[in-house]
């Protein structure tokens, strides 16, 4: 394979790969990382190539891993095969995956979306942590919703451990971001039902009649739903709580309310 090994630390593209935990680094260069042969293979099928491709000694055998090198070449990429101790300090983690591959973040523009190619569509308000919104969009993708629109301050979609949580839908559903004013703006033209998701609601989730394609409204960790977007839903909606707890985690919540609205 045309590719050159790498033992040093102190190289640059590794510098420059290992630098995209941090958002900074991310949103300067607009290039995100992900971890795992099967899912860089997905992103490719999903018309991403690869800017970086980084395998260890592990990968070098792989059959798979000649379509994820011509993939990276062809497009101009970068392809280097390192130590383990590279892909630990790169995944900051002792078991680390055998190919790590850069990409390059898309976001849809509101503007772009076009509600009626699915069923159901999720937003979410100042969703704060990776995993919740990860798990999110591995739920998204897995239902057939056609993606997840990001409302006022969230964590980043493109954080490594955020796209850890999505096992590869990152590549499956279109990902787009909104002020609150942008999203109630767009949010005007939605032509299906949307549906808040309020602890306060007393509408039972599944007495709703959810008109297609549905946009779902999560709020966030804390504080919930802020009342202006509460307001701006056609229905708000409560997932009954039987028991001590008095709410359910974000992604539990997003996962029941999606499979219920595409039944
Ligand atoms: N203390 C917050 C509140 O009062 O809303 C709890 C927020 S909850 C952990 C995070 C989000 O998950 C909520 O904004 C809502 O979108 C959703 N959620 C959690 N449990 C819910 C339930 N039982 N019914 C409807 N939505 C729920």
């Amino acid at each position: 394979m045309n590719t050159k090994t790498v033992t040093s630390l102190t190289n640059n593209t590794v510098k420059a790969v290992r630098a995209l935990h941090m958002r900074k680094e991310r949103e300067e260069s607009g290039l995100f990382l992900a971890e795992g042969l099967k899912i860089v293979i997905e992103a490719i099928d999903c018309g991403h190539a690869p800017k970086i491709v980084m395998y260890g000694p592990d990968a070098a055998d792989h059959p798979m891993l000649k379509k994820a090198v011509a993939a990276c070449l062809k497009a101009g990429g970068e392809v280097i095969e390192v130590n383990r101790e590279i892909l630990e300090k790169v995944s900051r983690r002792d078991n680390p995956q055998a190919v790590v591959a850069v990409f390059k973040q898309v976001f849809t523009p509101l503007s772009a979306i076009v509600p009626e190619s699915a069923p159901c569509w999720v937003a979410m308000q100042a969703v704060r942590d990776p995993g919740n919104l990860g798990t999110v969009i591995r739920t998204a993708d897995a239902a057939g919703c056609g993606g997840v629109i990001l409302v006022g301050d969230c964590v980043d979609p493109y954080s490594v451990e955020g796209v850890r949580a999505t096992m590869g839908s990152i590549f499956g559903v279109k990902i787009a971001k909104a002020t609150i004013p942008e999203f109630l703006a767009w949010r005007g033209e939605w032509p299906g039902s949307v549906v808040g998701t309020l602890l306060t609601a007393t509408v039972d989730h599944k007495s709703a009649d959810y008109v297609k394609p549905s946009l779902i409204l999560m709020g966030n960790e804390q504080q919930g739903l802020p009342p202006e977007l509460a307001a701006a839903c056609d229905v708000n909606v409560k997932i009954p709580m039987r028991g001590r707890a008095d709410s359910l985690n974000l992604s539990v919540a997003t996962g029941i309310m999606i499979y219920t609205v595409t039944g």
